[in-house]
């Protein structure tokens, strides 16, 4: 399953719908081998998951972007954008006593914007 996180711009609200091959979340996370990841890259891809993710993320407006391909971004309004996962710890770093040390950090579900239909961004400049 791809992993995807969405990024909205601080400065002008641009939503930046981000992939994260596997084979960068296991290097960064630690959390496999950077081949393991690599096969499930290619799995990822060979079987849509990645193209679905990206017209659902391009459907609702988002610009798609592979974090492989960059880890610094600078939005169209000049804000930069910081799309390291390594700086945005989502995992919540359980700390509770009997070890068992896991972070599910490539198990998140890709998201879908909770608004339930009535998508219609106003105010936005570009036509
Ligand atoms: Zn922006």
């Amino acid at each position: 399953m791809a992993t995807i996180f969405t990024f909205p711009c601080g400065g002008c609200g641009r939503r930046y719908s981000v992939y994260y091959p596997k084979a960068l979340l296991y290097e960064l996370s630690g959390s496999g081998t950077r081949e393991m990841g690599e096969a499930e890259d290619a799995e990822d891809a060979r079987s849509g998951a990645v193209d679905a993710a990206r017209r659902r993320a391009e459907g609702a407006g988002n610009i798609w972007v592979n974090a492989a391909d960059t880890q610094a971004m600078v939005c169209a309004c000049g804000k930069r954008l910081d799309v390291n996962i390594a700086h945005h710890p989502r995992v919540p770093q359980s700390k509770s006593a009997g070890g068992g040390r896991q972070t599910g950090f490539v198990q998140f579900p890709s998201k879908t914007p909770p608004s339930g239909g009535g998508h219609g961004p106003h105010g936005s400049s570009e036509s």
